[in-house]
């Protein structure tokens, strides 16, 4: 009986990973030379998200997608947007949704958020669009901006005002900040120049090994 319970358990892992990397598809050649890191896939965010797999691309200029969804919403929570990411983001991304953002609007506010503003996922562009700067980890879909949150009774906040609204708004907005730093590995925020109007999330690996927030 254990041996049919841990088969089923590696035969569960086996499809849920092949679901998650897109099936038996093999990416294109150019798209192996690049130096993309290969993305975890935990769950498939079908399991979490209104999502749909998209099919991996490289636009031949560096940016591409590996492990590609557009979601729609994820865990209940519509985004302004259909937004594309990669595997990895899409579970952290949920993961943070669950565990930090709904627990922190409740505690605050009694309600919980329907709808995240998200101004990007996926976006070929340069670190703060400085020309000639390295890419951004959106180009990667390595990444996700969130700007504003939509409560269950129609209230809304934004990071760019809430940052200087009352108590209870700038502690609901550091938590969700601050918890994000771990679960995501890059976390920036108002305290930094280019970031005064939206959190930004992204999963790069940074050569300490750890994690860099602001
Ligand atoms: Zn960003």
């Amino acid at each position: 009986m254990r041996n049919l319970v841990s088969l089923a358990g590696a035969l569960a892992l086996a499809v849920a990973l092949v679901a998650c990397s897109g099936g038996r598809e093999k990416p294109k050649s150019s798209y192996e030379d690049r130096r993309l890191p290969p993305v975890a896939c935990t769950r498939d965010p079908r399991e979490f998200a209104e999502a749909e797999k998209i099919r991996d691309f490289d636009n031949g200029r560096g940016c591409g997608v590996r492990n590609a969804w557009r979601l729609t919403s994820v865990n209940g929570v519509r985004l302004s947007q259909p937004t594309i990411m990669n595997c990895a983001v899409a579970n952290t991304f949920a993961q943070w949704i669950d565990q930090t953002l709904q627990p922190a609007a409740e505690r605050r506010f009694g309600e919980r958020v329907t709808e995240l503003t998200v101004p990007a996922g996926y976006a070929c562009r340069t670190r703060n669009n400085v020309r000639g700067a390295r890419l951004s980890e959106h180009a990667h879909g390595n990444a996700i901006d969130v700007a504003g949150f939509r409560l269950e009774g129609g209230d809304y906040i934004t990071v760019q005002q809430g940052w200087f609204a009352s108590r209870s708004t700038r502690k609901f907005l550091k938590t969700v900040q601050d918890e994000a730093c771990g679960q995501f590995t890059t976390v920036l925020g108002p305290a930094e120049a280019n970031h005064k109007d939206h959190f930004h999330f992204d999963l790069q690996r940074h050569r300490s090994g750890g994690a860099y927030c602001r």
